[in-house]
């Protein structure tokens, strides 16, 4: 049974990393499912047995529909992930951030690069970035409060 899904929701990113392993980058666009499309593709994938869905890209934050994909994800009683380089947040998007059920993962880390995915089969325990002290010295360097 489906567990977790990445939501793949663009291929825009601000930045233009050699290892990048989508090919993401500022010529990136966000494809062509609409935003219905995606609601349907997250409402299918609850119904598949996703407890928790992942949005990724390309920079998940430059699309313009994030955060009512998010709130429509949260509806479906899915946790969620917002997989993020963090290079530009709205205070929207920090908003978003906020939401109960949702919790955003920085892609770097502030010693380098993260390649942290969690397994889709893996635990679902206390060490998850969300609780870690190191995701709150994240969230107390960069949120504003
Ligand atoms: S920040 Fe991530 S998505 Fe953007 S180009 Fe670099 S590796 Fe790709």
């Amino acid at each position: 049974m489906l567990d977790f899904a990445w939501w793949e929701i663009t291929g825009k990113c601000q930045l233009a990393c050699d290892h990048c392993y989508a090919s993401s980058g500022p010529e990136g666009t966000h494809g062509s499912l609409s935003v219905a499309d995606w609601r349907r593709v997250i409402t299918q994938t609850r119904e598949a047995g996703a407890r928790m869905g992942q949005f990724i890209g390309g920079e998940p934050t430059l699309h313009p529909a994030l955060p009512q994909l998010v709130q429509h994800a949260l509806s479906t009683d899915m946790e969620v992930e917002i997989y993020t380089n963090l290079v530009h947040v709205t205070p929207e998007m920090w908003e978003t951030f906020r939401l109960p059920g949702s919790v955003w993962r920085p892609r770097t880390t502030p010693t380098g690069p993260t390649n942290t995915r969690r397994s889709p089969s893996g635990p679902r325990s206390e060490s998850r970035p969300r609780t870690s002290p190191a995701r709150k010295s994240w969230v107390s360097r960069f949120a504003p409060t």
